[in-house]
């Protein structure tokens, strides 16, 4: 199995060093490759595309020819994508004025309508224990100016919420997170989109 991970910008090794934990742990063999351009997307059997700053990433990602690729992977095979904080914004149908304003150039691979920074200024960073569903017991979830979805449509489904808004999302073969697991040592999350793949 190839997992790929968005490496334009952001939080890029912590993804690979957790992915590969989780890869170890369920005795899946594979490798993890940086993906920075549309051929490396046209190699993986899985995408991650991590946190950073959205407007940057969709840019960048247009730039190097991996938006195009991904969309033609996504139509094609189904690819599966997990998008985390900026990667949730990314993977949105609809990321509100803010996004149209600064020129983000979405994926809308989701049915799901996200606010950018949900979380407002006073609290732009926090940490929480978090339910989700189909878990036995809660992830430490580590929110940094995250987005939130706050309405997910069709077969679109909210596996947690916080504070009322959608924080991790599925939709068949996609997964929408709005904290950060890879800052963790728990792969559950990373695990739960492996078995997908
Ligand atoms: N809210 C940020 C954005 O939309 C994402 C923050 C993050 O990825 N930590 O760019």
């Amino acid at each position: 199995m190839i997992v790929g991970v968005v490496a334009v910008q952001g939080a890029v090794s912590e993804h690979v060093s957790s992915l590969k934990r989780a890869m170890s742990g369920m005795g899946i063999s594979g490798e993890v490759i940086l993906v920075r351009g549309g051929d490396d997307v046209r190699k993986a059997d899985a995408l991650v595309i991590p946190g950073g700053e959205s407007t940057t990433i969709s840019k960048l990602l247009v730039r190097f020819g991996i938006r195009d690729a991904i969309l033609e992977r996504a139509a094609r095979d189904d690819l599966p994508i997990m998008g985390t904080c900026a990667g949730m914004v990314l993977l949105s149908k609809d990321a509100g004025v803010q996004a149209k304003r600064t020129g983000t150039v979405l994926l809308e691979l989701m049915d799901l309508a996200v606010d950018r920074n949900a979380f407002g200024r006073q609290r732009e960073s926090f940490e929480t224990e978090l339910a989700v569903k189909g878990f036995d017991s809660p992830v430490h979830a580590v929110f940094i100016r995250a987005p939130a979805g706050t309405v997910a449509r069709g077969d679109c489904e909210a596996l947690a919420t916080f504070d009322g808004k959608i924080v991790l999302a599925r939709q068949g073969r996609r997964m929408a997170v709005a904290f950060h697991p890879e800052l963790t040592d728990d792969t559950r999350i990373h695990e739960m989109f492996l078995k997908m793949v």
